[in-house]
């Protein structure tokens, strides 16, 4: 196989080194394994801005689905009834989860290029006095429009209500300040903006919430407070962890700090999709969010014209070294590019300066 980099959301381009934490063996119950671990958990609340005291980090194996599902099935009872704000198939899925789970639920469907209005989260949470959740993805991965998290966080706060939010796509890249927001739960997992390699997710939870969630999950794998639990008495995962995962996850925080932090990171991230949406819009893509919606994280571009050969541009590119990702909006023809992960300026000039070249014809030869 040809090597490539990777301008889809997660799994991402992550560096060398990152890669070769991955080359030793751990131990699960070894206490250096288990130091990995406490590290790990301290560490991301500290990039949430979040104190130890009022929150703690609860890691769950699985990709980011199952942190989400595993919020669900342990945070909310059989007494609860959860709002859930969707412009996007991420919102969906919450919904599809809330239905599986059999959650007693109610969902806000907006258009998929559409941020919700403030004025109408109020007008259901009036209409509506059983809701005691509200869930929203911050940054739609489906299309890239960001979603107002400050908004919802003051909504949230106002009504008494207890927040999740899903920031899978966002955390790590974009600053978000969890304590100061009082978010109750933040999902996020290791291969998104963190830049490490798949295998599991993390759930940041205020402690307060956590501790009245016993025996509500109807999961036993996916039970949160469990997890918790155990993770607190001595670093060890219920379950076998993903050790090669955890310890490239560790080196990627190292190396989120390395950069600056959290802010640099984004700053970064805005760079390249700056880049990224100006050179393509001169080449005669247009971006689908509008500007003040677009995330940092990835773009989706409309076709140019009707004609356009999705699968033949995927491989013209990718033969140059850069895999992209098709578009995920049934009305419109659309693929996405992703500017997150080991991923800078030169990388955006080069794999615009391929489209470009493919759409000046190169590809009739
Ligand atoms: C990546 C992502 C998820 C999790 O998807 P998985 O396929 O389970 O990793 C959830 N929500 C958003 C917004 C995402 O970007």
């Amino acid at each position: 196989m040809e090597n490539y980099k990777l301008l889809t959301p997660g799994p991402l381009t992550t560096t060398k080194t990152v890669k070769e934490e991955m080359l030793f063996d751990r131990c699960t119950w070894d206490d250096e394994y288990k130091a990995i671990t406490k590290k790990i958990r301290f560490e991301l609340l500290e990039i949430a801005v979040a104190s130890p005291k009022d929150y703690t980090t609860v890691l769950m194996q699985g990709s980011g689905s199952f942190g989400v599902e595993s919020v669900l099935h342990s945070t909310i009872s059989g007494k609860d009834k959860l709002l859930i704000i969707s412009n996007g198939a991420y919102g969906e899925r919450i919904i599809k989860m809330a239905k599986c789970i059999g959650i007693n639920y109610i969902s806000f469907k907006l258009e998929y290029d559409n941020v919700f209005k403030t004025c109408d989260i109020k007008d259901i949470l009036d209409n509506d006095i059983e809701i005691t959740h509200i869930a929203m993805v911050h940054s739609e991965t489906t299309t890239g429009i960001i979603n107002p998290i400050e908004e919802i966080a003051k909504i949230s706060k106002d009504y008494g209500k207890i927040l999740i939010i899903d920031a899978m796509s966002s955390f790590g890249g974009i600053p978000i300040n969890v304590q100061n927001l009082e978010i109750d739960y933040l999902v996020s997992s290791s291969n998104k903006c963190i830049q490490g390699v798949p295998g599991f997710c993390f759930v940041i939870c205020k402690i307060e919430r956590l501790i009245k969630c016993f025996g509500n999950s109807k999961s036993l794998c996916l039970d949160l407070y469990d997890q918790w639990k155990s993770m607190d008495k001595d670093g060890q995962w219920r379950f076998t962890s993903p050790t090669h995962v955890v310890a490239a996850f560790s080196k990627a925080i190292d190396e989120l700090i390395e950069e600056g932090g959290v802010e640099a990171r984004n700053d970064r991230y805005k760079k390249n999709n700056c880049l990224l949406r100006s050179k393509l819009k001169n080449i005669g893509f247009d971006a689908y969010i509008k500007e003040e919606l677009q995330s940092p994280i990835i773009t989706t571009f409309l076709f140019p014209s009707e004609n356009f050969d999705f699968s033949d541009f995927y491989n013209y590119v990718k033969e140059r070294g850069f895999v992209l990702y098709p578009g995920k909006l049934t009305e419109v023809n659309s693929f996405r590019i992703g500017n997150i992960g080991e991923i800078y300026e030169e990388d955006i000039e080069k794999v615009c300066n391929i489209i470009e070249g493919y759409m000046g014809g190169e590809k009739h030869e």
